[in-house]
């Protein structure tokens, strides 16, 4: 918390310090192979130091550098990266290791941090020597070497962090919005990718932001975590194009990629957990694969599929492009071809992210729109286009549904079929309109004084079918009475009284639906002629 307050100070009275800092890579450093002192051998020079010529296999080394006649009190040698383990000698006393040196001069892996070695008060002038051990393609120092207060490097961190911190949380919450989207009601694969896309760059973000350390020195732990989401990009990457472009071509490698990757990852990660290697080997593999393999092959297809996709296909794989040239200028810089700098990749990345989340958004609305046209549809082939009801096909399958819960669970039903009487005189006095407004009163009617759980259906015609799960003759028939009445006692528009006759039934043991519905149908022709307006009971 003070450290957090400290740096919170700091960036406030930030203009007001004076940079006194000093860039010591740019001073004479010295190498010698082995790892001893005390041979013959001469200090060599160097520019930089990192990797020497003629290193042939050696995995010990010292470097040494002059320090400059005048330093500031209380100064600090601050490394952004050594590869892979050191111990800081001044006037043959130590004042600094990080890892452990075995007595062969060897050690293990123990992450990348940064390292702030706090500089003896007379140590103006004179020689620091670097005992070094790497088993790694690379041996030495790696990014910038400066002198400076405590505050200062502070300061700097601060500078350089404050945006990846936003990005990373910003990232993080995206993340978070993406997978409960997948796991809501849309399970589409897009989401879930993006999802761990920009989890992976969140975490990536956060464990390379270099002011993390002050409150988190975890340095193995971390690069664990870097390495996960390093390594996971190119399967977001190709596992998006897989399935989220659509594209028809004889011979997919895509798919390939992003398998081959994800096994990359499963076997790097355990293999250097479980000790059969070492973490940083497993990016030298990485490197050259991707680099190889699946940088060309993906922006060949990047290329392909933004010459030939859609709007949102091309903001898609522009995007991807972006990304892809961020990384080939990350591998680059690791590889020592472009010389070191903090870049903005996460930016260019995260608004890359963005984009993708964009055509995204909008591909699932898309699909939203087109499942609540689905369910539309659907409604349109089970309901009656005039009265709403379910219609002939959709009360099929529900008598059908009854009959099953029946047989297996005696589940009593009834049916009521419902015939208006006398309607041709409707149409024929009044019109086919008149008729048609009788018939959606009626369902009106049926609807209003029937129970949510009983189905309304237009059977054909002017007749009507209500089903009456877990409903036995006696109360089918006592429903079929009131609807009798109801119906006899309402004001219809233009025709003013109006009459049904309806039949009732239920299911029995050992019987078809259609014996069903002939005895329903008999019912309701017998209340014909026994005078209309009347209920009749088939059992
Ligand atoms: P009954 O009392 O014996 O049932 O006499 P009815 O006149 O009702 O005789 P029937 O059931 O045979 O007549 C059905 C009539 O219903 C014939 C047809 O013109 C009319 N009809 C069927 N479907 C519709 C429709 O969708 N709209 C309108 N307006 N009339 C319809
Ligand atoms: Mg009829
Ligand atoms: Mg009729």
């Amino acid at each position: 918390m003070k450290k957090l307050l400290l740096l919170f100070l700091l960036s406030f009275f930030s203009f007001a310090n004076e940079i006194t800092q000093i860039d010591l890579s740019k001073q004479k450093w010295e190498y010698k192979w082995g790892d001893s002192l005390g041979d013959s051998t001469l200090w060599q020079e160097i520019d930089f130091p990192r990797n020497p010529p003629n290193r042939n296999n050696q995995t010990n080394i010292w470097f040494r550098v002059q320090l400059p006649q005048t330093i500031p009190s209380n100064s600090n040698l601050y490394i952004v990266s050594i590869d892979l383990i050191t111990q800081v000698y001044f006037k043959d006393k130590q004042i600094y290791s990080f890892g452990e040196f075995d007595e062969n001069g060897k050690g293990k892996y123990k992450g990348w941090p940064w390292h702030l070695i706090p500089l003896p008060t007379d140590s103006a002038g004179e020689y620091l020597y670097f005992r070094i051990y790497s088993n790694y393609g690379d041996i030495g120092f790696w990014g910038e070497i400066l002198i400076l207060s405590k505050g200062e490097l502070y300061e700097k961190l601060l500078k350089n962090d404050i945006l990846k911190i936003i990005i990373g949380s910003v990232s993080i919450f995206v993340a978070i919005f993406f997978l409960l989207t997948f796991l809501s009601k849309f399970q589409r694969i897009e989401s879930l990718i993006l999802g761990l896309l920009f989890l992976t760059q969140g975490l990536n973000v956060f464990c390379s932001a270099k002011i993390m350390q002050l409150f988190f020195y975890y340095p193995l732990f971390n690069q664990y975590i870097l390495a996960i989401a390093f390594f996971s990009f190119p399967i977001g990457m190709a596992l998006f194009m897989d399935k989220v472009i659509n594209y028809k071509i004889l011979f997919n490698p895509i798919k390939k990629i992003w398998q081959i990757h994800l096994i990359y990852l499963i076997i790097a990660i355990l293999g250097s957990v479980l000790g059969f290697f070492s973490l940083p080997s497993t990016y030298e593999w990485f490197d050259i694969f991707y680099n190889f393999i699946t940088l060309p092959i993906l922006t060949f297809f990047i290329i392909y599929f933004f010459y030939k996709g859609d709007k949102e296909t091309k903001i898609i794989t522009f995007s991807f492009f972006i990304i892809s040239l961020y990384w080939l200028y990350s591998t680059l810089i690791a590889a020592g071809i472009v010389p070191w700098e903090e870049y903005p990749s996460d930016i260019a990345v995260f608004i890359c992210l963005l984009f993708l989340s964009y055509s995204i958004v909008n591909r699932l609305n898309y699909t939203k729109e087109l499942e609540e046209a689905k369910i539309e549809l659907t409604n349109l082939t089970l309901t009656d286009y005039l009265t709403n009801l379910s219609n002939r096909k959709n009360i099929d399958s529900i008598l059908k549904i009854n009959e099953n819960l029946f047989n297996r669970y005696k589940d009593k039903f009834s049916i009521i079929l419902v015939d208006i009487d006398d309607f041709k005189k409707v149409n024929d006095t009044y019109g086919h309109l008149v008729g048609d407004k009788v018939l959606i009163e009626i369902s009106g009617i049926l609807k209003k004084y029937t129970r949510q759980t009983d189905i309304v259906g237009r059977w054909g015609g002017e007749e009507f079918i209500i089903i009456c799960p877990k409903t036995n003759l006696q109360d089918a028939s006592k429903l079929a009475e009131k609807l009798r009445k109801k119906i006899s006692t309402h004001q219809f528009e233009t025709v003013g009284n109006k009459t049904a006759s309806l039949g009732v039934s239920t299911f029995k043991e050992n019987e078809t639906i259609i014996e069903l519905i002939t005895r329903v149908d008999d019912a309701m022709y017998l209340a014909k002629s026994n005078g209309k307006n009347r209920i009749e009971v088939k059992y």
